[in-house]
């Protein structure tokens, strides 16, 4: 059994489920094909009313929601309702667009007439991570529900109270069953079932191995898939940067999640002029973040989602040590029972260090300086990865050209990469593929159908 609720603050195992058998998911996936009949012929307003209603419910479940979140993966509490508020912005904002979004297109071909209709592709896969367990499913299924499609759920083993309360969300809302279904199962087993042929597209969000066996799956079978995956993002500051705010949002651009966000700066990147007095104020506020409860509202970086990622984050900081990397803070685990890091910084980082290549997910922030612009560029793209990013400059037009020679799925200028259901995410590189939320997340499992009507005598 490998399903557990286990408190990163305590590492002790507080709940633990039985993983579903085989004859179990069958019988789940024929209940989301025979669903998807019915939901396939429902209307946008049908669909939009379920997603309003569930959107609805997250708001009236906030603080039991979040509370939840905090048990399993150590979010700090206010954090985790910010991402339940942010969940049922997702499904709202899905409920107003969606027909619009997906509206028939007409054309304008030389003879009759042509529309691209879009069209529900049935029944999809998603596996997802831990660090958002409702942002994350909020960001795949509801734009995907509107469409018609309908949705089996694999999350992270150790949020399986997120994951079976989500499901408890659909089912209050009235949804038809099969609509949403949650699978307790593992991610082998979860990259085996993108072979059933009842399931035709798959999502995944997390690492790059998960995302290679998924897509190898995918790819064996001629499956669509989208992939978000992991980010190693830059945070350059430029020497017109605002310094005061440039600083705070460091620590929330690393901090964040404590630390445990696909797009958290975790390489700052400065120039020579101002480097010093940047990583003085950064290390400062560092030095002073309370670590403590998650649940506690005075803790300002909580632990990480569970002992193994520790030991993990760990490891990466020694083994970068040992290749010459040298700690400005930090660099062991905190003092303390739980899966708790200190706060961290690491400097002296080259090519060749762990450090410089490798996503460090938790509170470790890699430091670089750089001569000028054009070496904070080169240094950003020097990197497997390609997820987000920011510059900090009080000049926009420069942040905006500095911002066009990063090569990334999404750049801020003057903020820590963040998402809302307006905006597009995701990556390049071996960040992966496709894009979710905003009207982009909407068209990827989506049969983007020619009808075509011709005169009899049109030419061939
Ligand atoms: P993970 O280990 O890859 O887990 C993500 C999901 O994949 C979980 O449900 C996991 O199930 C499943 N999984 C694991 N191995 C699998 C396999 N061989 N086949 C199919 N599924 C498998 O990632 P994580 O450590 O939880 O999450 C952190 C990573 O996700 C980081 O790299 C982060 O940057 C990335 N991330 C990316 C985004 C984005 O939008 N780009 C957003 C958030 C996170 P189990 O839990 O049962 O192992």
């Amino acid at each position: 059994m490998s399903i557990h609720t286990i408190n990163p603050n305590t590492n002790k195992t507080v709940k633990s489920f039985e993983e579903m058998t085989d004859k179990t998911v069958d019988a789940k996936v024929a209940k989301a094909q025979l669903a998807f009949t019915n939901w396939k012929k429902t209307s946008y307003q049908q669909r939009a009313d379920l997603l309003h209603k569930v959107a609805t419910l997250m708001r009236n479940k906030k603080s039991e929601l979040a509370k939840t979140i905090t048990l399993e993966m150590g979010k700090l509490l206010a954090q985790a309702e910010g991402e339940i508020d942010l969940s049922a912005d997702i499904f709202d904002y899905y409920a107003d667009h969606g027909e619009t979004f997906l509206a028939d297109k007409v054309l304008d071909p030389e003879y009759g007439e042509a529309i691209i209709r879009n069209s529900p592709i049935g029944v999809l896969l998603g596996v997802m991570p831990w660090n958002f367990p409702y942002y994350q499913v909020a960001r795949f299924a509801a734009p995907n529900i509107m469409v018609g499609n309908t949705i089996l759920l694999k999350h992270a083993s150790i949020v399986p109270q997120c994951a079976a309360a989500i499901e408890k969300l659909f089912q209050e809302a009235e949804a038809p069953e099969g609509l949403y279904t949650n699978l307790f199962i593992t991610g082998n087993h979860a990259s085996k079932l993108v072979s059933d042929k009842r399931i035709k597209g798959v999502s995944l969000t997390g690492s790059e191995e998960a995302g290679a066996s998924i897509a190898k799956e995918a790819g064996k079978h001629l499956k669509k898939v989208v992939l978000e995956l992991g980010g190693n993002d830059v945070f350059i500051i430029l020497e017109d940067a605002d310094m005061e705010k440039t600083v705070e949002w460091a620590v929330v651009g690393r901090m964040n999640n404590n630390g445990q966000c696909c797009v958290a700066s975790k390489r700052f990147i400065a120039v020579e002029a101002i480097a010093d007095e940047f990583i003085k104020k950064f290390k400062e506020k560092l030095s002073k973040m309370k670590v403590g409860d998650p649940m506690d509202a005075e803790t300002e970086l909580g632990p990480l989602s569970s002992e193994e990622a520790a030991v993990h984050l760990a490891d990466q900081v020694k083994r970068s040590v040992d290749e010459g990397a040298k700690i400005l803070l930090g660099g062991k685990r905190a003092d303390r029972e739980g899966a708790f890091m200190e706060p961290t910084i690491l400097t002296d980082l080259k090519p060749g260090i762990a450090a410089y290549h490798e996503e460090l997910f938790g509170p470790v922030a890699s430091f670089y300086v750089v001569k000028d612009e054009q070496a904070a560029i080169d240094l950003a793209n020097d990197s497997d990865y390609g997820l987000g990013g920011s510059v900090f400059t009080q000049d926009i037009e420069r942040g905006k050209r500095v911002a066009d020679q990063i090569d990334t799925g999404m750049v801020f200028i003057n903020h820590p990469t963040w998402t809302q259901a307006d905006l597009p995410f995701g990556g390049t590189k071996r960040s992966g593929f496709g894009r979710e939320l905003s009207e982009l997340g909407i068209q990827e499992f989506v049969n983007k159908k020619l009808i075509r009507v011709s005169g009899l005598n049109d030419p061939f």
